[in-house]
Protein backbone atom coordinates (compact mmCIF):
# COMPACT_ATOMS: atom_id res chain seq x y z
CA UNK A 1 0.00 0.00 0.00
CA UNK A 2 1.85 3.37 -1.09
CA UNK A 3 2.27 5.39 2.11
CA UNK A 4 0.88 8.34 0.84
CA UNK A 5 -2.17 7.20 0.54
CA UNK A 6 -2.36 5.83 4.28
CA UNK A 7 -1.12 9.22 5.40
CA UNK A 8 -4.07 10.47 3.62
CA UNK A 9 -6.63 7.51 5.38
CA UNK A 10 -5.55 8.80 8.70
CA UNK A 11 -6.09 12.40 7.96
CA UNK A 12 -9.56 11.99 6.63
CA UNK A 13 -10.85 9.23 9.76
CA UNK A 14 -8.86 12.32 11.92
CA UNK A 15 -11.46 14.39 10.27
CA UNK A 16 -14.33 12.33 10.56
CA UNK A 17 -13.73 11.98 14.32
CA UNK A 18 -13.15 15.58 15.18
CA UNK A 19 -16.01 16.45 13.42
CA UNK A 20 -18.45 13.54 14.89
CA UNK A 21 -17.03 14.84 18.30
CA UNK A 22 -17.97 18.65 18.05
CA UNK A 23 -21.49 17.86 15.79
CA UNK A 24 -22.00 15.95 19.87
CA UNK A 25 -20.86 18.41 21.97
CA UNK A 26 -22.96 21.04 19.55
CA UNK A 27 -25.90 19.27 19.97
CA UNK A 28 -25.03 19.00 23.74
CA UNK A 29 -24.96 22.94 24.02
CA UNK A 30 -27.70 24.07 21.90
CA UNK A 31 -30.28 22.78 24.54
CA UNK A 32 -28.91 25.10 27.21
CA UNK A 33 -30.88 27.41 28.35
CA UNK A 34 -28.60 30.61 28.56
CA UNK A 35 -29.85 33.95 30.24
CA UNK A 36 -27.59 37.66 30.03
CA UNK A 37 -28.66 39.27 32.77
CA UNK A 38 -27.53 41.93 35.27
CA UNK A 39 -26.61 40.78 39.34
CA UNK A 40 -29.36 42.12 40.66
CA UNK A 41 -32.11 40.27 38.14
CA UNK A 42 -30.45 36.68 39.76
CA UNK A 43 -32.68 35.35 42.49
CA UNK A 44 -30.31 34.54 45.32
CA UNK A 45 -32.85 33.21 47.64
CA UNK A 46 -31.60 31.99 50.87
CA UNK A 47 -30.43 28.51 50.48
CA UNK A 48 -29.23 26.93 53.45
CA UNK A 49 -26.85 23.58 53.79
CA UNK A 50 -28.68 20.43 53.60
CA UNK A 51 -25.84 18.98 56.10
CA UNK A 52 -25.35 22.11 58.88
CA UNK A 53 -28.21 24.10 57.98
CA UNK A 54 -26.49 27.48 58.18
CA UNK A 55 -27.19 29.97 55.06
CA UNK A 56 -24.82 28.97 52.31
CA UNK A 57 -22.85 31.46 50.62
CA UNK A 58 -24.31 32.71 46.79
CA UNK A 59 -22.21 32.60 43.95
CA UNK A 60 -21.19 31.09 40.72
CA UNK A 61 -19.98 27.50 39.40
CA UNK A 62 -18.35 26.72 35.87
CA UNK A 63 -18.65 23.15 35.96
CA UNK A 64 -16.46 22.54 33.03
CA UNK A 65 -16.71 19.61 30.84
CA UNK A 66 -20.43 19.39 32.10
CA UNK A 67 -21.44 17.56 35.15
CA UNK A 68 -22.22 13.73 35.39
CA UNK A 69 -24.31 12.82 37.78
CA UNK A 70 -26.15 9.11 38.35
CA UNK A 71 -28.22 7.56 40.52
CA UNK A 72 -27.03 5.73 43.14
CA UNK A 73 -28.78 2.38 41.91
CA UNK A 74 -27.32 2.99 38.01
CA UNK A 75 -23.97 2.12 36.56
CA UNK A 76 -21.30 4.48 38.16
CA UNK A 77 -19.87 7.52 35.74
CA UNK A 78 -16.13 6.12 34.67
CA UNK A 79 -13.83 6.99 32.44
CA UNK A 80 -15.64 6.58 28.97
CA UNK A 81 -19.13 8.77 31.19
CA UNK A 82 -18.45 12.01 28.81
CA UNK A 83 -19.97 15.06 27.34
CA UNK A 84 -22.98 12.80 26.24
CA UNK A 85 -23.87 12.53 29.58
CA UNK A 86 -24.06 15.51 31.48
CA UNK A 87 -26.30 17.33 33.05
CA UNK A 88 -28.58 19.80 30.95
CA UNK A 89 -26.85 23.00 31.43
CA UNK A 90 -23.79 22.23 33.03
CA UNK A 91 -21.63 21.96 29.81
CA UNK A 92 -21.00 25.83 28.36
CA UNK A 93 -18.52 26.37 25.15
CA UNK A 94 -19.07 29.28 25.19
CA UNK A 95 -16.66 32.47 25.59
CA UNK A 96 -16.81 34.05 27.90
CA UNK A 97 -18.38 30.75 29.37
CA UNK A 98 -22.00 30.46 30.66
CA UNK A 99 -22.03 29.80 34.67
CA UNK A 100 -24.57 28.56 37.02
CA UNK A 101 -26.02 29.86 40.00
CA UNK A 102 -24.69 28.40 43.44
CA UNK A 103 -24.69 28.00 46.77
CA UNK A 104 -21.73 26.98 49.04
CA UNK A 105 -21.03 25.77 52.32
CA UNK A 106 -17.03 26.43 53.05
CA UNK A 107 -16.96 24.52 56.38
CA UNK A 108 -18.99 21.76 55.10
CA UNK A 109 -17.58 21.64 51.73
CA UNK A 110 -20.95 21.52 50.22
CA UNK A 111 -22.15 22.85 47.22
CA UNK A 112 -25.34 23.41 45.49
CA UNK A 113 -25.95 24.01 41.73
CA UNK A 114 -29.05 25.42 39.92
CA UNK A 115 -29.05 23.51 37.00
CA UNK A 116 -32.07 24.72 35.41
CA UNK A 117 -30.41 27.51 33.54
CA UNK A 118 -27.07 28.89 33.06
CA UNK A 119 -26.28 32.61 32.79
CA UNK A 120 -24.19 35.39 31.81
CA UNK A 121 -23.69 38.21 33.81
CA UNK A 122 -23.78 41.56 32.38
CA UNK A 123 -20.62 43.93 34.14
CA UNK A 124 -22.09 46.83 35.66
ZN1 LIG B 1 -22.82 23.28 56.02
Amino acid sequence: MDISYLVFLVIVVTLIVISAFLIIIRKLVKGNEIEILNESQINWEETKCPRCHVPMESGYSMAGRGVIWRERSAKKPGTFSTIASVLENTMSINMPPALNISWRCKSCKLIVLDNSKMVKVKNA
